[in-house]
């Protein structure tokens, strides 16, 4: 059974439709990367999947179960969005403990959680720091970390490495593959950056203008593309 399983999805904005009737299936344990040009509605395929975003039709299956009227919370999906705010005021700790805190967890349980997601994404030593003694890097850890605390079956991520600088972001990358090995997780993974998605993903999801150009393993992409569109999108020789 497919872990996540999007069937006729689309969304209109009034009159406009962004996304129309689409379909998509990820494995259990899969890392997909999602890519497109600006606009084409991958952040708002990841809202929806997130339920922050209501679709206008179709339905949205985890595990099976239809969680298309399903809150944020009940999904088992979480995601870290690219302009990924810290509370100033609060430490390391604090802020990947924050979701469990409201959600009124025990205070020995946040603690464990925090714990273990600070040593998936190597921020044990940097608990007691604020946000502002942090690196880019750093924080962006930080955000995912704050994701990861509520164990999700299904983890988005939209652009996190966008904001970072160039040298961050292979650091990050590496970050990214080391997450990917230690979360029991299904991924879906949105960036611009076409050495990121060849060399995280198990497939390569392309988006355009709402639409899925291609789904397949890099290198399947890489030298069968559909079209130009994706041979353009994705570097492929010509
Ligand atoms: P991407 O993440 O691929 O850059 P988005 O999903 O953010 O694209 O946006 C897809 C399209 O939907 C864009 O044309 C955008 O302007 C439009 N859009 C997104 N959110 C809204 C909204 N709340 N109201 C109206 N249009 C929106
Ligand atoms: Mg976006």
């Amino acid at each position: 059974m497919s872990k996540l399983a999007l069937q006729a999805v689309s969304k209109s904005f009034g009159s406009l439709e962004i996304i129309p009737p689409l379909d998509l299936t990820v494995e259990h344990g899969e890392f997909c990367a999602l890519v497109g040009p600006s606009g084409c509605g991958k952040s708002t395929l990841l809202r929806i999947i997130a339920g922050l975003e209501p679709a206008t039709s179709g339905r949205v299956l985890v595990d099976g179960e239809d969680v298309t009227g399903a809150e944020p919370p009940e999904r088992g999906v979480a995601m870290v969005f690219q302009s990924y705010a810290l509370y100033p005021h609060m430490n390391v700790s604090a802020n990947i403990g924050f979701g469990l805190k409201i959600a009124r967890r025990a205070a020995d349980e946040i603690r464990q959680k925090v714990d273990a997601a600070a040593e998936k994404l190597r921020l044990d030593a940097l608990l007691a720091r604020m946000p502002r003694e942090l690196s880019g890097g750093q924080r962006q850890r930080v955000a995912i970390g704050r994701a990861i605390t509520r164990d999700p079956k299904i983890f988005l991520l939209d652009e996190p490495l966008s904001n970072l600088d160039a040298a961050l972001r292979g650091g990050m990358r590496v970050e990214i593959a080391r997450l990917r090995q230690s979360l029991d997780a299904t991924m879906i993974y949105v960036t611009h950056d076409q050495v990121e998605a060849m060399t995280l993903a198990d497939r390569i999801v392309v988006m355009n203008k709402g639409r899925i150009e291609q789904i397949g393993a890099p290198m399947d992409l890489y030298h069968k593309p559909a079209n130009r569109f994706v041979a353009g999108f994705i570097g492929s020789p010509s």
